[in-house]
């Protein structure tokens, strides 16, 4: 059994949001494709309390974005919700990065149930939840394929996502076109 795991596609990520990916949204129509063709399909939401750690105003690293319940947290409008079977959200508690898809939620239990082995893993950002997420799944042992047509990176540092690709292939995640 094989799903698809569409990482935080969320207005805060695209252009014009909080946090934007540099071409965030030219995931949509491959996420979409991707979706329709899959049997199971979670997306996961960055999920944020106000106060949240990785906030720059906490010390962290980031601009506040995807605070819940706002509208820069809510799935990109171009995402068909209506393939998306379930939506698992991260990062709600404030000490934690939650960059994985699988940290603190109930993603695993999810895949488990409908024994799903193989996972294709799209969406935002490559170089951070994309491939956290991914490396997590490799971790509780499933088969991982990433694909690149339907992922951007923010590339806070120039090449962060030519180097998250070799750190995830290193760690037996495919990586396709
Ligand atoms: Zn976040």
């Amino acid at each position: 059994m094989r799903a698809l795991i569409v990482v935080d596609v969320q207005n805060d990520f695209c252009p014009g949001g909080a946090l934007a990916v540099p071409d965030g949204d030219a995931v949509v129509d491959a996420v979409n494709r991707m979706a329709s063709a899959a049997l199971f399909v979670v997306a996961t939401r960055d999920w944020h309390p106000p106060d949240h750690g990785s906030f720059v105003v906490k010390g962290g690293p980031w601009p506040v974005h995807c605070v819940r319940d706002t509208s820069g947290a809510e799935l990109h409008p171009g995402i068909d919700r209506s393939l998306i079977h379930a939506v698992v959200d991260k990062g709600q508690v404030s000490d934690h990065d939650g960059y994985s898809g699988f940290e603190g939620t109930e993603l695993e239990r999810l895949l488990r149930e409908r024994d799903v082995d193989s996972v294709d893993v799209a969406g935002l950002a490559l170089d951070y939840c994309v491939k956290a997420t991914a490396l997590d799944a490799r971790r509780v042992g499933l088969y991982v394929t990433v694909h690149r047509r339907a992922t951007r990176p923010v590339e806070v540092s120039p090449g962060d996502g030519e180097r998250a690709v070799a750190e995830l292939r290193a760690a037996g995640v495919e990586v396709v076109d």
